[in-house]
Formats: structure tokens, C-alpha cells, sequence
């Protein structure tokens, strides 16, 4: 097959950039397919060929991953969210807008093939809620005639400009809470290589490489006590030095730039506006495990991204803070950029593994743990990017120093990202321990319209949600949990009186149904029967039982399934059942008494 010269040079690159040739193949597909608008049987045969693969193997990968598409889609590819931080601020009716403008559904092309619409979860933009893109171009904060505005705007020729991510306002009240990894937002060009070098850029890395041993690396991010900002909290000091010492394997670091957890968009700003921080971070978490290669696996939908990461990636190496005997230390270091398709089981540790492998991304079995058998079946640590990030600062000026802005057990900053029924909806950075309440109501701006709080999602929808009476707590991983939820991601989700719980636990669910795996029952089968049963309930035709059924069924997956996807759709069900099951008793009487059930039933 003749492929253009472009594509022809980006296959070759890739073909040679893992230590693993199939590693290549899912960005070659995506690739491939911004050129051709479609993967065709033709393309599938020359990638095999290229990678040493049949293509049927090429074919099962690819059918996994939801931004792959066998059929042409059209020109303008637009893509609405409605996961639940876009749900609560109008994305469902922007969806019904689209269908009626475009005169197309779901998945449909319209005959012309200019547009395309397709209705997607969550991309990553909750706090510029409802949003949605067209191709890889992010469009946040849209109402009827800005959409309109948008769609009349391609439809003449014009490329409407997208959007940078909304980064809310800081609010630094005393020292202890200036922000640290988000020190550089909004300076201007602060993605460059020089203006991160003018605000103690790189420093760590010099102080890692010349002044201390990869033990002392290690120590000191213990000392920081910091636990991973990707959902689990496991500390991360404890985590690296879990890799074996005495190996002859290859050892790798990857970051997990998959942000997918619905409610989650803080690891998007961190690789736009300061990619150097996070890329500083990844060498000193190889230098400190003795890895010399790292990884970083960037969520397909953020493409813009990875164009960002890999320019910085370019200026790190020109200036040797990448590649051989990094500033004369004897240390070498390569940082692979990766994308991945669409699939948010992708973001489970093992699974992304897999992923990188250039297979499904099915999650491994556990025990073995990544830092003994991770990539290509080496040690390897998974850290997400808002953890490798913080490694500059606790490096620069100390673990405990880190550690004091949080609480005991609960070092330093995080990044948290607020949406739905907020005045000031952005991503903040505030110490671990910021009172919940506090933080809604004043850093957040309160409810809109005067409006009561009825519920939270504190960490991303697979935590269980917590009511308005219980919300008055220390933010940090040890309090939540006591609380009966989870920090999680740092993806909070506010919701006001008039939201309905039904509705809400219903639309979780199918976000789950739709990205189980399918390998285990209790999850497939499980996510399935309580969507469709949540979906009846919701339209007026469940029955009494159906409340403790619902609730039952719930707790029957949890702990009964392979990875923790099966527990992340459980668990925000349990508590919607527990807590709201005065809404499920309302529903019987055959109407939603918040909004118009005909509205929403089937809207998958
Ligand atoms: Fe797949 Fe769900 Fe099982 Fe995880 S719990 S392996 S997503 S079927």
C-alpha cells in the first residue's frame, strides 16, 4: 500500500521507538486513520506487515478500542458528552439539540459527510461542563448558540478556534497553601523549556543526579508521604522501592496520563502548561528505581496534549535533561510519548500495560505486582501524572517540608478539580486536610442560584457519594475513607436539591456497562442488568422490590471481580440506594418528579 510521505515517515518512527515492535500499533491505527477518516482492511494489512503481526491480530486489538472506527465517520466528527459533570450543567439536551441541528443520531454520518455525531463519556472537560469535540478540538462551556455558532462555522469552512482548559482561579490564604505543582499555571508560554528553567526548573533533577543515590531519592519521597493522586493512594515512596534491586531485567516508569475517571480533568492542565514539571518528575522516579526508559500514556481524546508533551519532550533532549549521561551524571534516560484509543479500563494499571503492549487492554492477574512483573514482563512502576509531578518539589526542598502543608499520613498539596452545581467551577490546588464544606462553599463559590446541596461525588464516580450533612470533614485520604467514601482522583462532583438521584445512579451505570471489559460475569452481566433496571426505574415502570433488588445486586459484585471496575460501578449505587431511597420510593408513582423521564430514557 502506497501511504503519503508523512505517514510514511510517522510508521517508521513509531515502528522503531519500543523496545517492542507491536507497542506501535494502536498509535499507528489512530494515525493512520486521521489520514484516512477510517481504518481499512488495507491499512490493517500494511501495519501487520510493518509490526510482524497477522492481521488478525491487528483486528482484535483494534476492535477494542472505541476511537478506532472500521467505517468512515464524517468530515467533523462531533463528539457531546454526557457523563455525569456535563449531565448536571445541560449536556443530555445540548445532545437532543445536536441530533435535531444535524438531523442525525448516535453514531450517524449525515449524508453529505460533513458531520458525524457521536454521543461519548466523559473527555476530560467536566469543569468547562457541557463540552464536547470536534475531531481532537476541545469546545467547553457550550450553550444552544454557541453550539450552533460552532456547527454553522465548520459547516462554511471556517476552523473555529478551540479551547484551553478552564483553570480555575488559585486561592492562596497564607503560606502554607501557595500552590506548588501549579505554581506555573497562566504564566505565559510556561510549557517552554526556558520559562521553566527561569521558575527552578530542572534543579531537582540536577540535585537528584549530582547530590543524592537512588536510595536517598526513595527516602525522601517517603518522608513527603505522598500517595498517589491517580484513585488508590498508595504511597509512593513505599511503591518505588518495592522494585527489585538485584534484577538483569530492563526496568521501566510509566506515567499514567489515561485520565478517564468521570469528574476528573487536573492531569490535562498539568501536561498543557507544565509538561517539564511532569517530565522532571518521571526522570528522578527512574534515576530512583534504576530505569532507563520511562513511558507516558496519554488518553487518546487528548491529542492537543501530546503534541504539547512532545515538544517539550524535543527541548528536554536538546538540552541533555533527557537522553545519554543526562548533565554529565553517567545517567541515561529515554521518555517515550504514547496515545491510547479510547477505553477507560485502560487506566487500571495492568491493563495499560497491556495496552502499551499494543494488545486489548485487559487487566493481568495480581499477584505478580507491576514492580516485579510489569512491562515486556520487567519491574516497572505506574505513577499517574499529578504524583510524578509533585517529585520536583518534594525533591527541591525536602520531603518533610512537603509533607507539612498536609496532614499526618496525607503529605503536601493536591490538585482537585470541582463541577456540576458550583459558581466557580476549575481544578485548584489546596492542601490535604482543606475542610470539604469550606471548600465547596467558599474556594468553589457555593450553589448556584441559592440553591440547597443535596450530594457529592468527592473523588470521581466511582466513589460512593456522600449527602449534605456529611461532607462537613478533612479532605484527605484517611477522613473520606472514614466517611464511608474515597478521595479518589481529585474529580468532585456537586449536585444541588433538584438533582434526581435515580437519574444520576442511572447514568453512572451506564457508564460502566459501557466500559466493562466483558471478561468477568459479575461485571458484565452485572452492569448490564442494573442499567436496564435503573433505566426502567427512572421511566416510571419499577416495582417496590426493584429498590432493594437494585441495591442487592450491587453489593453482590463488589470484591467478585477481576479489577476494581466491577467495585467503582457497585459502590456510588450502594450509596444512592442507601442514602436517596426516598427517590426510588417517588418513582413508583409512574414519573420522575425532577425532570421529564420520556427526556431521558434511552438516550444510550
Ligand atoms: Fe473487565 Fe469488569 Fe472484570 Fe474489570 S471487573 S476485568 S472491567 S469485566
Amino acid at each position: 500500500m502506497e501511504l503519503s510521505p508523512q505517514l510514511a515517515t510517522r510508521f517508521e518512527t513509531l515502528q522503531n521507538r519500543y523496545p517492542v515492535k507491536r507497542s506501535a500499533l494502536i498509535p499507528m491505527l489512530l494515525y493512520a486513520q486521521d489520514e484516512y477518516g477510517f481504518i481499512s482492511d488495507e491499512i490493517i494489512a500494511e501495519i501487520a506487515r510493518r509490526l510482524d503481526l497477522r492481521t488478525v491480530q491487528v483486528e482484535e486489538t483494534l476492535e477494542y478500542y472505541s476511537m478506532l472506527h472500521r467505517k468512515p465517520m464524517g468530515k467533523h466528527h462531533v463528539q457531546i458528552c454526557t457523563n455525569v459533570a456535563c449531565m448536571l450543567r445541560g449536556g443530555t439536551e445540548l445532545l437532543e439539540q445536536a441530533k435535531k441541528r444535524l438531523e442525525i443520531g448516535h453514531k450517524q454520518t449525515t449524508t453529505d459527510g460533513v458531520f458525524s455525531l457521536e454521543e461519548v463519556e466523559c473527555i476530560g472537560a467536566c469543569t468547562g461542563a457541557p463540552a464536547m469535540q470536534v475531531n481532537y478540538d476541545y469546545f467547553e462551556n457550550l450553550t444552544p448558540m454557541k453550539f450552533d455558532r460552532i456547527i454553522e462555522e465548520l459547516d462554511a469552512g471556517d476552523h473555529p478556534a478551540p479551547e484551553p482548559v478552564t483553570a480555575g482561579a488559585l486561592h492562596p490564604r497564607d503560606p502554607a497553601e501557595t500552590p506548588v505543582i501549579s505554581r506555573r499555571f497562566g504564566i505565559k508560554n510556561s510549557h517552554k523549556i526556558d520559562v521553566y528553567l527561569q521558575h527552578d526548573g530542572y534543579k531537582a533533577l540536577e540535585k537528584a543526579l549530582k547530590e543524592m543515590t537512588p536510595e536517598s531519592i526513595i527516602d525522601e519521597v517517603k518522608k513527603s508521604s505522598l500517595r498517589g493522586r491517580g484513585g488508590a493512594g498508595f504511597p509512593t515512596g513505599m511503591k518505588w522501592s518495592f522494585v527489585p534491586k538485584d534484577t538483569t531485567k530492563p526496568k521501566y516508569v510509566i506515567c499514567n496520563a489515561d485520565e478517564s475517571e468521570p469528574g476528573t480533568c487536573k492531569d490535562r492542565p498539568l501536561m498543557e502548561m507544565d509538561p517539564h514539571q511532569m517530565i522532571e518528575g518521571i526522570t528522578i522516579a527512574g534515576r530512583a528505581i534504576g530505569a532507563k526508559t520511562g513511558f507516558i500514556y496519554i488518553r487518546g481524546e487528548y491529542r492537543y496534549v501530546l503534541d504539547i508533551v512532545q515538544g517539550a519532550l524535543d527541548e528536554a533532549y536538546s538540552r541533555n535533561y533527557l537522553g545519554k549521561n543526562i548533565l554529565g551524571s553517567g545517567f541515561d534516560f529515554d521518555l517515550i510519548v504514547h496515545t491510547g484509543a479510547g477505553a477507560y479500563e485502560c487506566g487500571e494499571e495492568s491493563a495499560l500495560m497491556e495496552s502499551l503492549e499494543g494488545k486489548r487492554g485487559y487487566p493481568r492477574i495480581k499477584p505478580p505486582f507491576p514492580a516485579v512483573v510489569g512491562l515486556y514482563g520487567c519491574p516497572t512502576i505506574i505513577n499517574n501524572v499529578e504524583t510524578l509531578s509533585t517529585v520536583p518539589a518534594i525533591i527541591l526542598e525536602g520531603g518533610e517540608k512537603y509533607a507539612s502543608r498536609g496532614t499526618p499520613k496525607n503529605g503536601g498539596t493536591r490538585l482537585l478539580c470541582v463541577a456540576g452545581h458550583v459558581n466557580k467551577p476549575g481544578i485548584y490546588e489546596v492542601p490535604l486536610g482543606m475542610n470539604m464544606k469550606k471548600f465547596i462553599y467558599e474556594t468553589a463559590g457555593g450553589i448556584p442560584n441559592g440553591k440547597k446541596l443535596k450530594a457529592v461525588i468527592p473523588g470521581g464516580s466511582s466513589c460512593p457519594l456522600l449527602s449534605a450533612s456529611e461532607i462537613d470533614l478533612p479532605m484527605d485520604y484517611d477522613s473520606v475513607a472514614k466517611a464511608g467514601s474515597m478521595l479518589g482522583s481529585g474529580g468532585m462532583v456537586v449536585m444541588d436539591e433538584d438533582t434526581c438521584m435515580v437519574d444520576m445512579a442511572r447514568r453512572i451505570m451506564h457508564f460502566y456497562a459501557h466500559e466493562s471489559c466483558g471478561w468477568c460475569i459479575p461485571c458484565r452481566e452485572g452492569t448490564t442488568w442494573l442499567r436496564k433496571m435503573l433505566d426502567r426505574f427512572h421511566a416510571g415502570y419499577g416495582r417496590p422490590e426493584d429498590i432493594d433488588l437494585v441495591g442487592d445486586l450491587a453489593k453482590n459484585m463488589l470484591g467478585r471481580t477481576f479489577c476494581p471496575l466491577g467495585d467503582a460501578a457497585a459502590l456510588p449505587t450502594i450509596s444512592i440506594v442507601q442514602k436517596w431511597r426516598n427517590e426510588f420510593e417517588q418513582h413508583l408513582s409512574g414519573r420522575c418528579p425532577y425532570k421529564s423521564a420520556e427526556a431521558l430514557v434511552g438516550s444510550r
